[in-house]
Order: structure tokens, then C-alpha cells, then sequence
């Protein structure tokens, strides 16, 4: 399926939008999550135009593949979440439950977060 340009993810990375950004550099941006599921929820997000981890790993370059990654850690020890622990998360395609077509990685903390997977509803 064909990237969709006119994704929100997109629209922030263009500055369309507002967001509350706390990181970017080279390869990827990172901002608060607009509705947060736990005390610190950040979405850090690669700059190029990859809908989600499949065509992501399949596609990008090592330098951006590394890139988001190392973004990824850079923001957890800023935000200090190194400390107390983190979860990250990757919501990619129907059962994953993505509803917005960029990759993202939930980096989620500031609290013990139980159970990696609710029992399905
Ligand atoms: P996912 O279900 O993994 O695709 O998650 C999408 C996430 O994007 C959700 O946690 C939303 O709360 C978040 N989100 C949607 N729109 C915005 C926005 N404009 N700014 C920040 N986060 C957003």
C-alpha cells in the first residue's frame, strides 16, 4: 500500500500542525502523545516516509534505521525514563491496532505499567 502523504504524522513532520516536539535530529522527531496513556508518553517517529515496521525494515537505510533507534534512546535518557525503567511500543497494521499510517514507536513511563497485553475485549 502506497505511503499516505497526507497522514498526521506527516503533516507534523512538515510543520503543519502543531506538536509538542522534545527531540529532533537527522533522522527522526519526537513529541508528546496527544492523548497519554501513562505519565510520560512520547511518539518517536523516523523522518522519512514509512508507514510501519514492515516497509520500515525492508526499505529505509542502515543510517536511518539506526538513526530511529538511537533517537529512541537519546529520549528516554533525556526525559530521564532510563531511570525507573520504559516500554516501547509498535502498533503496525489491523491487529496491531495502528490507527495512524507513519511509523511510531510509543516510548511510554513514569509509572509501573502491568501487563504487556490486555486480554482481548
Ligand atoms: P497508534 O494506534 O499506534 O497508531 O497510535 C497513534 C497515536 O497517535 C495515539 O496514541 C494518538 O493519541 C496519537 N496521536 C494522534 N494524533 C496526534 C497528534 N496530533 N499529536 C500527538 N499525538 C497524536
Amino acid at each position: 500500500m502506497a505511503y499516505d502523504n497526507n497522514n498526521i504524522f506527516a503533516k507534523i513532520l512538515r510543520g503543519e500542525i502543531p506538536a509538542k516536539k522534545i527531540y529532533e535530529d537527522d533522522f527522526a522527531v519526537a513529541f508528546h502523545d496527544i492523548s497519554p496513556q501513562a505519565p510520560s508518553h512520547i511518539l518517536v517517529i523516523p523522518k522519512g516516509a514509512y508507514e510501519s515496521m514492515d516497509d520500515f525494515t525492508a526499505g529505509a537505510s542502515p543510517e536511518e534505521i539506526a538513526g530511529l533507534f538511537r533517537a529512541l534512546g537519546n529520549v528516554a535518557r533525556q526525559e530521564k525514563l532510563d531511570e525507573t525503567g520504559y516500554r516501547v511500543i509498535s502498533n503496525c497494521g489491523i491487529n496491531g491496532g495502528q490507527e495512524v499510517p507513519h511509523l511510531h514507536l510509543h516510548l511510554l513511563g513514569g509509572r509501573r505499567l502491568g501487563r504487556m497485553v490486555q486480554p482481548a475485549a
